[in-house]
């Protein structure tokens, strides 16, 4: 017996409401990887730098002697350029101070969105398959999903609005967006959105619309935030962060713009989560925003060839793929290859052709809905994804 299970009379230290969270499967395929010496295009992290003169802003902050704690809210220069790039971009106004809250990555801001704003027992809407974080942040705050599916329509994955409405009962509080969306790559278009914002309207929702992919998109394809849909500025938290758009996921630095009775509640719970986050990584965000737009645009002209590379790759080795609309990721259907079961196709990936992929169903409440998914990630250098491409060509043989 543990000195826990002695001192409690309970043989697992972890709360009951945290149990069904285990070690996640990016630890087990990247172990996996490790192991076989494999191409991990499981994780979704670039393996290059972001911008150059971002990098040397964090350098000289700290060299500066930006190192002790920044105020609660975000370091003013972070709140001021995200305001101007949200005015730029997307015509959204916010006031730096009082309409913005800087967190630890969006990941902070998400999950102290659904603790302020969810009591135990609150419903909380989700698009399956979702981001692995929003169902953690839905169970620390003792709330209930109700998961809406995300299924293949013409070549992208898309929802019924029907369900979405089905999915919204007396006790829902939330809807949580993710456009683009990680894991499928769809960018939802005015229309979906405008389908999702009704219901917040009708039902007097909260949107907590997580956008860390805003810039990358490909083929034309706008990103529309859900705030700038008429009467959706008032009730959406619009969260985005460094890691994905400058290439420094390592940063853990996100922000959140709201209405200020939305961001002072959320302000309420991040203060005794993390109270703030890095001053040297908040003041080269500021910069960045400011700065390296520019060279996002060749960050999105460059995945844009990578995702081409990858699925040219993954149809000759018989997948079906779905060309992702936005975000670092493709979904690969493995029924052609005369399979049904992703998970145990991505745990034998490795031995069969040192590839290393993420099976899609983990990311549902109902895994029978995404079995015949998995999940490859193109945000690696081209000599990578050409490597994994001539690995996956003998796939088919060694399947037999
Ligand atoms: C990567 C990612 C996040 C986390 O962003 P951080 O800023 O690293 O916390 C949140 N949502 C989605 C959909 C992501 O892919």
């Amino acid at each position: 017996m543990s000195w826990f299970a002695r001192m409690s009379g309970v043989n697992e230290p972890l709360v009951a409401r945290m149990r069904e969270f285990g070690t996640t499967v990016f630890a087990e395929m990247t172990a996996l990887a490790v192991r076989t010496g494999s191409i991990n295009l499981g994780q979704g992290f670039p393996d290059t730098d972001g911008p150059e003169g971002m990098l040397e802003r964090a350098v000289e902050a700290i060299r500066a002697g930006v190192n002790q704690y920044p105020p609660g809210p975000g370091v003013p220069e972070l709140r001021q350029a995200v305001c101007e790039h949200r005015k730029e971009h997307y015509g959204l106004l916010y006031d730096p101070d009082g309409e913005v809250l800087v967190t630890v990555g969006a990941t902070e801001a998400l999950a102290a969105s659904v603790l302020a704003l969810c009591e135990p027992g609150d419903e909380v809407v989700v698009f399956e398959p979702y981001y692995d974080s929003y169902a953690a942040a839905i169970a620390l705050a003792g709330a209930v999903r109700r998961p809406v599916t995300l299924r293949p329509d013409g070549g992208r994955f898309t929802f019924d609005p029907g369900e979405l409405r089905a999915a919204v009962g007396p006790r829902t509080r939330a809807v949580m967006v993710n456009s683009p969306h990680n894991p499928t790559g769809t960018v939802f278009t005015r229309e979906e959105l405008s389908a999702i914002a009704a219901v917040c309207q009708e039902r007097d929702l909260v949107a907590i619309s997580d956008e860390v992919y805003e810039h990358l998109v490909y083929d034309g394809v706008e990103h529309v935030p859900l705030a700038s849909l008429p009467g959706m500025r008032e009730r959406t938290i619009m969260i985005s962060s460094v890691g994905k758009t400058f290439s420094v996921t390592g940063w853990k630095t996100g922000w959140l713009c709201a209405p200020a009775e939305l961001v002072s509640a959320v302000q309420r719970v991040k203060q005794y989560l993390t109270f703030t986050s890095g001053g040297p990584w908040q003041l080269a965000a500021a910069y960045a925003l400011r700065h390296e737009l520019g060279w996002v645009e060749g960050l999105r002209a460059a995945l844009a060839g990578k995702r081409d590379r990858l699925i040219a790759g993954l149809d000759a080795a018989g997948f079906t793929t779905f060309r992702p609309a936005g975000t670092y990721f493709v979904q690969a259907d493995i029924r052609p290859l005369g399979l049904t079961d992703g998970m145990e196709l991505t745990r034998r990936l490795p031995e069969l052709i040192g590839v290393v992929a993420v099976p899609t169903q983990v990311f549902y409440d109902r895994p029978e809905q995404g079995r015949r998914f998995i999940r490859f990630a193109f945000c690696k250098r081209d000599e990578i994804i050409d490597e994994a491409v001539g690995r996956l060509a003998g796939l088919r043989r060694e399947i037999g």
